[in-house]
């Protein structure tokens, strides 16, 4: 008979021994990533386009280009580059507004203002990512763009917003910095709108320590975007590109990186199936528990399986619910506590809500081509916040084996029945 007292309240935790903390690649990285940096350092040649039939940075983008199906991939020094070659791919600039969810990290609305844009922040739904029918909202004449960002790993409703976007006429860019490898009813994730961008940052699914990659289906997409990442792009591959050069700076991967993230490549199919089974289990035998809701998933086979996600009724809850849990040896947290500044959640992007700029006469916020009425304010995405404010969030480690996922199905149910 389990204990029925809460570990918080002095009862028996759950969990008889920590869980494995392995989250993604950068936990699995070993011989085999070590080897390979090795042999690229030994090369001497870590320029990408000093030797580009071995470039593993070119092999970097062939295996995203297989994974996607896009015919055009783009290795860049990371997620934001990513985000900001792939705006510049599209054509977004002064003037432009861009839709973001108020749920994704603060760089996907960074990235848009650096391009001269700016972003019109929209509500998320019940599945923790963009709300299609609030983007609809949202639209105004600058609208050019809708970011839908697969937080977490979980997919966007992307029929609903490519259905938008074509009666509109809007361009689509999705940030899966956080869900690489998730797919949408059958389809990479990243290859459904006009482009794609991914991270390879330390603590996204796998990483080549920094890194990005953008792919599209359009060739003048990734040419502007290839231009935009090297300010001499017209020299390492000349004649290429039909695009009329224009300046660029250096986002460029380098071959160390391109070598660790084929490693790390290799990796992911793994990861994403060992996390999914896990996710699926939670979700079947937790379907039933009382006062809480799962997180319902646009596409739940999609799902990268990083993370399990479920709601309480009222946000006075969730805090307790998620100190129950660890008390119980099950880490858990919360999207959005107003104590904390997390850069995920649009009230804390303090530069977007003070319209702060590198720029001294103030752009692109000033500039004359921008709705000069736009404002930003901490209430502005109410659905948002009480979304976030009901969500208990565990961090799914792709090496819990069954006995730990018995333990996180014994300790939700015990906090729901008796907290
Ligand atoms: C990490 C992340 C980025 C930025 O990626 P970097 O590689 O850190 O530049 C952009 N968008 C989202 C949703 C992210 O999680």
């Amino acid at each position: 008979m389990p204990d029925k007292v809460l570990a918080i309240h002095g009862g028996t935790p759950v969990a008889e021994e920590p869980l494995p903390e392995i989250y993604g690649g950068a936990s699995e990285i070993g011989e085999e990533e070590i080897a390979a940096v090795t042999a690229a350092l030994r090369t001497k040649k870590l320029f990408r386009f000093l030797d580009p039939e071995h470039s593993r940075c070119a092999e970097l983008e062939r295996l995203f280009g297989e994974m996607t199906g896009c015919p055009h991939a783009l290795a860049v020094g990371g997620g934001t580059a990513a985000l900001i070659s792939g705006l510049v791919g599209i054509g977004i600039s002064d003037g432009d507004e861009v839709i973001v969810p108020g749920y994704t990290y603060i760089a996907s609305a960074s990235a848009v203002l650096i391009c001269g844009a700016v972003p019109v922040i929209a509500e998320i739904d019940d599945s923790l990512t963009i709300d299609p029918a609030d983007v609809e909202k949202k639209i105004t004449q600058r609208t050019r763009a809708i970011m839908p960002v697969h937080m977490r790993g979980y997919p966007c409703n992307m029929d609903a917003i490519m259905d938008i976007a074509r009666r509109h006429n809007l361009l689509v860019i999705e940030d899966v910095a956080q869900a690489c490898g998730g797919s949408y009813k059958g389809k990479r994730l990243g290859s459904i709108g006009n482009v794609g961008c991914f991270s390879l940052q330390h603590y996204k699914i796998i990483t080549a320590g920094e890194g990005g990659m953008m792919v599209t289906h359009t060739r003048e997409v990734y040419e502007r975007a290839a231009i935009r990442h090297d300010s001499a792009m017209c020299f390492w591959k000349p004649g290429e590109s039909n695009v009329r050069p224009f300046p660029g700076e250096n986002f460029r991967l380098n071959e160390m990186e391109g070598a660790l993230g084929c490693v790390q490549y290799g990796r992911l199919e793994s990861i994403l199936s060992r996390g999914r089974a896990i996710c699926n289990r939670l979700r079947t035998e937790l379907a039933d528990v009382p006062g809480i809701q799962l997180h319902q998933s646009n596409d739940p086979a999609g799902d990268c399986g990083i993370c399990f996600a479920f709601f309480v009724e009222s946000s006075d809850r969730t805090q307790p619910f998620a100190a129950a849990l660890r008390a119980e040896g099950i880490p858990a947290g919360c999207l959005y506590d107003k104590g904390i500044p997390d850069r995920h959640v649009y009230p804390y992007w303090e530069y977007v809500m003070e319209k702060a700029s590198w720029d001294r006469h103030g752009r692109p916020w000033t500039s004359p081509l921008h709705d000069p009425e736009r404002r930003y304010t901490p209430d502005m995405c109410p659905k948002t916040l009480d979304i976030l404010g009901r969500t208990v969030m565990l961090t799914i480690s792709q090496a819990l084996e069954k006995r730990h996922v018995d333990w996180i199905i014994q300790a939700i149910r015990k906090v729901a029945e008796n907290l």
